[in-house]
């Protein structure tokens, strides 16, 4: 059985790669001689379930998308007003290797153009505290730091890939340029070359889009990676992170993004874009060929599809959406109807574990729905009718309509049954369009205004399936 979010992950990758408009980075002959078509999409959840479709497995090199996370460990080791005092805050506005700081400070504008990355990992080679409790080392200890932490986010251990480390640095010019230029200015808090190195290698690692959606998830988190229950960064440090990836985080193109895509993201130009939604998900793309700014063009279809399609605007705001099953039990919980025959009050009492209930409340978007989904799946085998109560929920967004309408036709595929119970016609569109295909069966009438109506719907299925096993 496939599920409804990974049928809507396949319509959207089935959008993405009719488009083969772009170019692959080929400052290095690595990246100029990856497959172009390569393709892939992952979305971990609130718990760390990921969904993904293509070549999720796939490795690529994360360039870029490093700068966001070695900011933050910058941050995290060195707090954040040292960090402060070395670089800004400020979109630049500028290609992301643009040989310039700030006017007054001299200071990198932000983190996610190189001369602030480089600054960030210099931050990390730089002396520690008097005590010595935060020094890291040399380039590299600094870069097992670095792995070590990348690692911890994504859930697995990550490595490095020798061939594009040497070829970064073989071609480095114009970033040893950069870093000499800030060390001209007196901003540069460690040997340039030092620096520059331990950088390249940070771009050089490598990941697969399964790993950015679990780092994403991880952010979205608050700092703890949902698969691992670790916790990777403090709060404060992830909102710091996620705020200037909403700015600075997709080059030059980040207020178009901000306005149609609305998620914190960061794009290498590797292929890889790694997006938030914070408090919900993370997600994973993947797709070489990259658009004038440096992003993939693909990745950004994708990203635009992903939060049009499911609602994913950091700025849609719902109410209540994070606790979305209320509760869930079994029909033992529920008194059988004394209407019945003697013989079926026996035989529903005995059977009643075969209806679950989930009760929800607040508003159904894309993360409550994708729970109530995997739940929902989680239990069908054992169940054969299943109720779900909308009684406390407030509005339902078009996908989440769209993703149980998907939910119900694959249950009944399966032969199970579901009964909603709407008391407030929230469900119309769904009402409208799927009481066309009910029989006038009762039994197969399935959305009711009160609990009691969809018990008796319930026990009516339990009965007739046991009549006809006769
Ligand atoms: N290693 C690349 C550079 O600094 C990374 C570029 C990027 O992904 O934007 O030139």
């Amino acid at each position: 059985m496939v599920s409804v979010v990974v049928d809507y992950l396949r319509h959207i990758e089935s959008d993405c790669v009719v488009n083969n408009v772009g170019e692959l980075a080929d400052y290095i002959p690595e990246l100029a001689a990856v497959d172009p078509d390569r393709f892939a999409v992952s979305v971990a959840v609130h718990d760390g379930h990921v969904y993904s479709i293509g070549d999720s497995s796939l490795e690529f090199t994360i360039q870029s998308i490093s700068k966001a996370l070695t900011y933050a460990l910058a941050l995290s080791l060195r707090g954040v007003e040292t960090v402060d005092a070395h670089i800004g805050v400020e979109p630049s506005g500028e290609a992301f290797n643009e040989i310039s700081v700030d006017a007054r400070t001299r200071n990198p504008k932000n983190p996610m153009i190189n001369a602030g990355a480089i600054t960030a990992a210099a931050l990390l080679l730089a002396p520690g505290d008097e005590d010595g409790t935060t020094d890291v080392g040399d380039v590299d200890e600094a870069f097992r730091t670095i792995l070590d932490f990348y690692s911890g986010c994504a859930g697995r251990r990550l490595s490095l890939d020798d061939a594009v480390y040497r070829s970064e640095t073989a071609s480095g010019s114009r970033n040893r340029a950069i870093a000499y230029m800030l060390e001209s200015y007196g901003v540069m808090p460690a040997d340039p070359e030092d620096a520059v190195d331990l950088y390249f290698r940070q771009c050089s690692v490598r990941v697969t889009t399964d790993d950015l959606a679990v780092i994403g998830s991880t952010l979205a988190n608050g700092g703890i990676n949902p698969r691992t229950g670790r916790r990777m960064l403090d709060q404060v440090v992830v909102r710091r992170v996620l705020s200037v990836m909403t700015t600075c985080g997709m080059y030059d193109g980040a207020g178009d993004w901000v306005t149609s895509v609305g998620l914190p993201a960061k794009s290498g130009v590797g292929g890889g874009i790694l997006a938030v939604l914070p408090g919900q998900l993370g997600i994973g793309v993947y797709s070489p060929r990259l658009d004038e700014h440096g992003n993939s063009v693909r990745g950004v279809r994708a990203c635009r599809h992903l939060s049009a399609d499911l609602g994913l605007h950091m700025f849609n705001v719902a109410r209540e959406s994070r606790v979305t099953i209320r509760s869930t039990y079994d029909g033992h919980e529920l008194e059988v109807g004394t209407d019945r025959s003697t013989v079926e009050q026996v035989y529903l009492r005995a059977h009643r574990d075969r209806i679950r209930v989930l009760e929800l409340q607040g508003d159904l978007t894309f993360s409550g729905t994708e729970s109530v989904v995997r739940r929902v799946e989680s239990i069908r085998a054992d169940s054969e009718v299943i109720i779900v109560e909308l009684r406390r929920v407030g509005i339902i967004d078009e996908v989440s309509r769209r993703m149980l309408i998907g939910l119900r036709r694959s249950l009944r595929e399966d032969g199970k049954e579901w009964v909603i119970v709407d008391p407030d016609g929230i469900l119309v569109g769904m009402d409208r369009r799927s009481r066309e295909r009910l029989p006038a069966n009762p039994s197969e009438a399935a959305i009711t205004s009160t609990m009691a109506e969809a018990v008796e719907v319930a026990e009516d299925v339990l009965l007739k399936q046991a009549a006809n096993r006769g």
